[in-house]
């Protein structure tokens, strides 16, 4: 039987996102999914697992609340950002009808999700000056319900600036919600626009366990927007979207020592990141070097392709961005530890062209 005959049409000519994770390589340094290369080691008391778990955790709820300075109410707990992305689009878009836009180059998600949902998306490039970019939002304000914005945007690193976004969020007030994706702002934390959302209800904020708190593996994230919003988010997610073991590692990473040691790793990442700007900018062959807010660094090279393979055969994973429109010879590198940080300076050191 021909199953392709079954899918619906615009599944049929749909190219899906291919995560680092499915890019089969093997290799022993990981830079390329922007994960922590500190791991906490975990252990699960939770034996009992017959039970469901809540659909919505009050002590996860509590402590995120705590921890991201807002009132529990204005929290929606998700399989991650991801699912939040999808979760938006599901709820507030009209398939066929709504449109998304989002800001070239950025995470791919926004635009496959939509495309999923039979959402049409309309791309505005993060070059382009501010005139530019509000009159393309102007002149699409009918049919467009969300606009995402990725901050820091992966994989350029960058930050669109408080005073852009929150003219993008007073065009759009009472039209179209603006999503701030900050899947790495503890990287940055005091651009947080978490603060905004009392004044912008339009405005949601997505944050995630995966990045700066080192897990990845447990799959959680939060959705940050006004009441109303979030209780409409809670008609439409999964009755149980969150296993009870993430709940019991999440309830662990929220805890003050946690967060220490969170925000430990924070810095020491940073710190990692601009001895490997420094060590970059001596490189011959490195042509441009992106200026990063976040736990990567997008790197322009004369030639990516054949210093991609090379550090794959010295078993370093990289990040292949080249294929993205704009971004031609270019890898992103994920901040490693010390050690995984001075061992890839030294091999592209060793390479000679
Ligand atoms: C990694 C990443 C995500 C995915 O977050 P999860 O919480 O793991 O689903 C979302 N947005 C951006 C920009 C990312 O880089």
């Amino acid at each position: 039987m021909d199953f392709k005959k079954l899918v619906k049409f615009d599944i049929k000519k749909f190219s899906s996102y291919k995560s680092a994770r499915s890019l089969c390589v093997k290799g022993n340094i990981w830079l390329n999914a922007n994960e922590s290369p500190i791991s906490y080691e975990f252990s699960t008391v939770n034996k009992h697992l017959n039970r469901y778990p809540d659909s919505q955790s009050k002590d996860i709820l509590y402590k995120y609340s705590k921890y991201s300075n807002i009132d529990y109410n204005n929290i929606l707990i998700s399989r991650g950002i991801d699912e939040s992305i999808e979760l938006l689009i599901k709820t507030f878009c009209n398939p066929f009808v709504d449109k998304i836009i989002y800001f070239y180059p950025t995470y791919d998600m926004y635009k496959i999700t939509a495309e999923i949902f039979g959402v049409e998306s309309i791309k505005i490039f993060l070059k382009n000056d501010s005139l530019k970019k509000y009159e393309k939002i102007k002149n699409n304000i009918n049919y467009i319900k969300l606009i995402y914005i990725c901050r820091p945007n992966n994989p350029t690193g960058c930050l669109m600036s408080k005073k852009e976004l929150i003219n993008i969020l007073e065009i759009t007030f009472g039209k179209a919600l603006v999503i701030v994706d900050e899947a790495y702002i503890e990287f940055c934390i005091l651009e947080s626009v978490v603060p905004l959302i009392k004044k912008y209800s339009n405005l949601v904020v997505l944050r995630t366990l995966s990045k700066a708190f080192g897990l990845a593996g447990i799959r959680c994230g939060f959705t940050l927007a006004n009441s109303e919003i979030i209780k409409i988010l809670n008609k439409v997610i999964s009755p149980y979207p969150i296993p009870s073991i993430t709940y019991e590692i999440a309830n662990f990473a929220l805890n003050k020592s946690f967060l220490n040691f969170m925000e430990k790793t924070v810095l020491k990442l940073n710190k990692n990141k601009n001895w490997l700007l420094k060590e970059l900018k001596k490189i011959s062959y490195v042509k441009k070097i992106f200026k990063s807010f976040a736990n990567y660094i997008l790197v322009e090279f004369y030639d990516s392709s054949f210093i991609f393979k090379n550090m794959n055969k010295k078993g370093i994973i990289l990040r292949d961005q080249s294929y993205k429109k704009g971004l031609k010879n270019c890898i992103r590198i994920s901040v490693g530890n010390k050690i995984e940080c001075k061992k890839l300076i030294y091999e592209l050191k060793k390479k000679i062209l």
